[in-house]
């Protein structure tokens, strides 16, 4: 069995890629992606990413989410509220056979954006109702936390869920190796390759408990430029250099390590419709 990369966090369905998205998958294509798994962040994006699909069947897997910080087109983000899932909640169910996972879904405590305890307290209700759709779903969940992670990680273990993605990790290395020990996977942007600030942390997750991915169009090498999937090969010789492994070894470990997590990736290229 052959494995290619798995972006395992990108958000193709952003207004950044409405111009030229061929393009960028042909580049993706090009570096080695052979999967796209496309989270939302709002009830907005779902029906895009549904025809993301339906364009790539063969590379774009969706995820439905309501992440805790909301934009609503415009650029401000304001902390989530119950009412930012009520037009979200029946979709899930009447997609649920095109969906590889629950997400982005998560808890975002930067003081700036969720200044009040009542802030704090909607997200933690919007992410436990998102985390009860996913067991219910029988669905993986792919996981925001910032300023959060050790609450974000407990938060998941009390409720039971067994197969989580932690995206865009930063929390301290003793919380990770807890969060490996409930069996969650971590996965890492190309903007991690901009300082040495998460070396230690990667270095201390098991290479079994890594995945890739490139949260297009943000987090890429350069803060102020467009990100794109093709980015994951620097991500992915980045965390082959801290671990002392071939570049080889990083992209089929984590490419299976995706497999793993998500497993309707593949079942998932059977049920596509095709039209
Ligand atoms: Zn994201």
């Amino acid at each position: 069995m052959e494995f290619g990369f798995v972006d395992c966090h990108c958000h193709l369905s952003a207004r950044e890629f409405e111009e030229d998205l061929d393009d960028v998958i042909q580049r993706a294509v090009e570096a080695g992606v052979q999967t796209l798994i496309t989270v939302t962040e709002e009830v907005g994006e779902f029906d895009r990413v549904l025809q993301l699909q339906k364009r790539y069947p063969d590379l774009v897997a969706p995820g439905f989410g309501v992440h805790p910080l909301q934009a609503g087109g415009s650029s401000q983000c304001r902390s989530v509220n119950l009412q930012d899932l009520d037009a979200a909640m029946p979709l899930f169910y009447q997609h649920r056979e095109r969906l590889v996972a629950v997400g982005e879904i998560g808890l975002d405590f930067t003081p700036w954006f969720a200044p009040t305890r009542q802030n704090r307290d909607d997200q933690m209700s919007v992410f436990i109702k998102q985390l009860q759709v996913a067991k219910e779903l029988d669905l993986p969940v792919n996981v925001h936390s910032r300023s959060a992670a050790q609450v974000t990680i407990a938060t998941m273990r009390e409720h039971g869920v067994q197969r989580a993605l932690l995206h865009n990790f930063a929390g301290k290395p003793s919380v990770a190796l807890e969060g490996v020990k409930d069996g969650y996977v971590f996965s890492f942007p190309p903007a991690v390759c901009r300082n040495t600030q998460r070396d230690k942390l990667i270095r201390q997750i098991p290479l079994e408990h890594i995945c890739l991915e490139t949260d297009s169009p943000s987090l890429g090498l350069n803060k102020h430029e467009r990100n794109e999937p093709s980015s994951i090969t620097s991500v992915c010789k980045y965390i082959a250099d801290i671990k002392g492994l071939t570049p080889q070894m990083v992209q089929v470990v984590t490419a299976h390590n995706a497999y793993r997590l998500f497993p309707r990736v593949k079942q998932q290229l059977q049920t596509v419709p095709q039209s």
